[in-house]
């Protein structure tokens, strides 16, 4: 059994910006609206001792905890340091972290003083220029939220608070420029960049493509925006003169491609190692499975009943601890399949069967079950091939380079 070393914690299950794409609370999965809106402190001290459980029974001397809502900043100051207090005191050494879009620390500064307490690493949500975050990322009046989470960041980034900054998440669009939008957010000297995918499935498909369920891997001539867009951004991040970031795909592939392994689910064949508890105790799967279909990230336990044991033994989430096993036929079969790993698990969703078999598309609207639903390549197959190939080649004429380099460096 894999344990899991990431417990995602949904501390509010609200958020005060309406964005368009949000996968929570416009995805398929609607079930936030019965969930409490707070995790309460008996919620989270149960949590903090299944995590406790679990890491003495594995062995491990550190897991990470990531706050996450909604918004979590919502709870207010008070609360998560009452949040905190139980988790940070229940056992084994803890790595906090917290996504947020920012607006709350504006509003209440002592959440900056319980962060910096519990040393917290703090992501914030920025989608590039004012233009392109303003066209998602609405507050709930309908403007834009790009000068308060703006300014959100520079207060993040300012000398004060700068080691609590982990950096900008931002998603892509195809109607942004993609050099325009790494500069963006370069201007807030991030130390590292997401650059996401959006959410997106065979059922519901990503913004400015129509595809089918490729019955074979792909050869290189597709259409692939979005691979287009990240190779643009590829390119202006690689060829700066000097270090300016990091971005967590980029370098995720460099070492896939180089023989390591990833951190991150969104590429690669490392096991799943993270779990998800809703703010009611309730364990759940990676929340971008809620794009998929109604109940698709549910495991039917919680931490009332069930230790995190039970939730690693679970089918859902030992189907993404397999390995190559793990993926569906074409993925397989595909040359790149140790560097791609089929994308991220939610992106593979297909109504119906295993995958390869849907020529002219899917019937839209059929529930699939996780195994089979999942079979398919990711739905950003070709735009993953596409980078990937890219970056490979890179990568390739630098290595070349090194040819004449000696391995032990003492001269001959
Ligand atoms: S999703 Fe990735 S591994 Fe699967 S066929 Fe496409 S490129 Fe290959």
């Amino acid at each position: 059994m894999v344990p899991f070393r990431q417990f995602l914690l949904k501390i509010h299950s609200r958020c005060n910006l309406a964005c368009d794409y949000c996968y929570m609370y416009e995805g398929a999965d609607q079930s936030w609206r019965d969930r409490p809106r707070l995790m309460a402190l008996p919620t989270a001290g149960r949590t903090a001792r299944r995590i406790a459980e679990h890491a003495a029974e594995h062995r491990l001397d550190e897991v990470a905890v990531v706050l996450h809502g909604g918004e979590p900043l919502l709870v207010g100051a008070a609360h998560l340091d009452a949040l905190l207090g139980e988790l940070a005191s229940a056992g084994p050494r803890i790595r906090f972290s917290l996504q947020t879009n920012g607006l709350r620390l504006l509003d209440e500064p002592a959440l900056l003083d319980v962060l910096h307490r519990y040393r917290v690493a703090v992501g914030v949500s920025l989608d590039g220029t004012r233009a392109d975050h303003d066209r998602h990322r609405l507050l709930p009046s309908g403007a834009g939220s790009w000068a308060r989470a703006a300014e959100a960041v520079r207060l993040l980034g300012s000398a004060e608070h700068r080691d609590l900054f982990a950096g900008l998440l931002c998603v892509v669009d195809l109607r942004a420029d993609p050099v325009a939008t790494y500069e963006a957010l370069l201007e807030f000297s991030p130390p590292r960049l997401d650059l996401l995918l959006p959410h997106a499935t065979w059922q519901t498909q990503p913004a400015g493509v129509r595809r089918t369920v490729p019955l074979a891997p792909p050869r290189g001539g597709e259409p692939a925006p979005y691979g287009e867009w990240l190779i643009a951004a590829f390119d202006r991040w690689y060829d700066a003169p000097r270090r300016e970031t990091g971005v967590r795909l980029f370098e995720e592939l460099a070492v896939l491609l180089l023989g390591g392994r990833a951190a991150s689910e969104a590429v690669g064949l490392a096991p799943v190692d993270l779990v998800v508890v809703e703010a009611d105790g309730t364990i759940e799967q990676a929340d971008s499975l809620k794009v998929a279909f109604d109940g698709a990230a549910g495991t039917g336990l919680d931490v009332w009943r069930h230790g995190f044991a039970e939730a690693a033994a679970h089918p859902a989430f030992r189907a993404r601890q397999r390995g190559l096993g793990g993926l569906g036929p074409v993925c397989a079969a595909c040359p790149l399949a140790r560097v791609c790993g089929g994308g991220l698990y939610a992106h593979r969703y297909a109504a119906g069967g295993a995958g390869g078999g849907a020529a002219g598309g899917v019937a839209e609207g059929a529930a699939g079950g996780a195994a089979g639903g999942f079979a398919h390549p990711s739905v950003y197959c070709a735009d993953l091939d596409r980078l990937i190939r890219h970056i490979a080649g890179r990568l390739r004429a630098d290595m070349a380079g090194l040819a004449g380099v000696t391995g032990s460096g003492r001269g001959g």
